[in-house]
Parts: C-alpha cells; sequence; structure tokens
C-alpha cells in the first residue's frame, strides 16, 4: 500500500511539471532569457520553463533538464517533437507534445485534441 500512495505522489508531481524552486532556478540560470532567441522577461516576454528531455520519454523534473524559453521558441520546440512523432507515426505522442493542444487543454480542461 506504501509504494502505491508513493508512486501515485511521484505521478501527481511528474504530471505537474517543474515546481517553484526549480522554476526559480531555471529562470535564474538562463539570466531571465530565452535560452533560444535571448528575448528578455525584463522586455515584457513571457518566459516559460521547457522539458528538455520530454516527461513522456523518461525526463525528469529537474533543472538540469529544464530550459527557459518564450512562448514562441517553446511552442516551436513541442511542435517540432509533435512532427517528428507525426513522422515516426506516433499520433498520441504527437498530440501529447503539441503545444497547441497542451494550451488548449490547459484553457478548456472539457476540449480535448487538436
Ligand atoms: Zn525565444
Amino acid at each position: 500500500m506504501f509504494k502505491f500512495i508513493c508512486s501515485l505522489v511521484l505521478l501527481s508531481l511528474a504530471v505537474l511539471g517543474f515546481n517553484e524552486f526549480q522554476r526559480g532556478q531555471i529562470f535564474k540560470r538562463a539570466g531571465a532569457r530565452c535560452e533560444i532567441c535571448s528575448r528578455s522577461w525584463n522586455q515584457g516576454f513571457y518566459l516559460e520553463c521547457h522539458h528538455i528531455i520530454p516527461l513522456g520519454d523518461g525526463g525528469r523534473n529537474s533543472v538540469d533538464n529544464g530550459q527557459l524559453l518564450c512562448i514562441n521558441d517553446h511552442a516551436r520546440a513541442h511542435e517540432n517533437i509533435a512532427a517528428k512523432r507525426v513522422k515516426e507515426g506516433d499520433l498520441a505522442s504527437a498530440k501529447r507534445n503539441s503545444y497547441s493542444a497542451r494550451v488548449i487543454k490547459s484553457r478548456n480542461p472539457r476540449r480535448r485534441g487538436f
């Protein structure tokens, strides 16, 4: 039973993504700039923490697996992963990794898919 509860806790943590402390560390390490285009938080660009190795591929919620990206580069990174998965024929994974699908899902939990 204890193992089962631990698994549920770990699963929940994995689904939740980076915690506040990890996001802060990733933000500091990147100097509050997108790690691809260097757009800065101070210039009014919204920045997000990206999993370099996706959680679905065994990536972890760790600072080392985090990358600070602006919304555009974060979306592009996920669309590149999704396009690669489509080519590989893994449509379920493509859907999971698609940034637009994730945003739609987070804004409207009743709407699923693309
Ligand atoms: Zn960027």
